[in-house]
């Protein structure tokens, strides 16, 4: 199998969410979120580097181990997500084609996701991501907060990360959008305004991106249970 370059973008505040530190740095039964979704993504036989994007001056990961074999390196992000991954994408190994980028706020990916992930992505042109058919009914806002319209649902999904890509392919299409002033909130959305679409691969509800409050004690629940469970 190729080997995989992982970026993980790290560099958020997480105003959302509140509380003392960025959110991938709270903790969840011992361990921050950040470790769980780089050891998540460490523990796949193609990744063979992962490269974290921190925010300049954050010095939290300093103390962090990881319990993967790959080899976890930290380089500065910036002022969106969009741009910690660019600066990611300039650091990728030459040795690894492909790159695969995965939210730190997503603690809980499970492994066969990873693996449908990368069997889809790697076979595919373009590359791949999770990702989840809307399964609620959707409703755009009106002018003054109250339902507006209800929008058919049929086709569409909700993206998740890892999103997969060959990395020359992600750097110029990414750095394409960022020199003309826009900021894609996937890797994927980058890649398709220069017309190359990639795989919609069944992602999971468990990998969630940890965005409000509830969201830390569901994934304690999850985590702290996995074993139990047999996940
Ligand atoms: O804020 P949001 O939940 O969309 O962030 C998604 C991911 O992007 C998080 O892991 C966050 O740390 C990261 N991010 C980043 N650089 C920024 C903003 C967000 O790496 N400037």
């Amino acid at each position: 199998m190729s080997q995989v370059h992982a970026l993980v973008p790290a560099a958020g505040l997480g105003e959302r969410l509140g509380g003392d530190r960025p959110k991938q740095y709270l903790d969840i039964a011992g361990r921050s979120v950040l470790q769980y979704a780089v050891d998540a993504l460490g523990n796949h036989p193609a990744i063979a580097r992962i490269t974290v994007l921190v925010a300049p001056g954050d010095n939290h990961f300093e103390s962090l181990d990881f319990t993967s074999g790959a080899t976890v390196d930290f380089v500065a992000g910036g002022a969106t997500r969009a741009e910690s991954v660019m600066n990611g994408l300039n650091h990728v190994d030459s040795d690894c084609e492909w790159t695969l980028v995965h939210d730190a706020a997503r603690p809980c990916l499970p492994a066969e996701c990873l693996d449908r992930l990368l069997e889809t992505g790697l076979a595919h042109e373009v590359g791949a991501i999770l990702a989840m058919p809307v399964r609620d009914t959707l409703k755009r806002e009106g002018a003054t907060g109250q339902i507006g319209a209800t929008v058919n649902r049929d086709g569409l999904w909700v993206a998740q990360t890892p999103q997969l890509f060959r990395a020359k392919a992600l750097a110029s299409a990414l750095s394409g959008q960022l020199a003309a002033g826009r900021q894609p909130t996937d890797e994927a959305a980058a890649m398709e305004a220069v017309g190359l679409h990639a795989a919609l691969v069944m992602g999971s509800a468990i990998n969630f991106k940890i965005t409000w409050p509830e969201d830390l004690a569901l994934a304690d629940a999850w985590l702290s249970g996995r074993g139990k469970i047999g996940s």
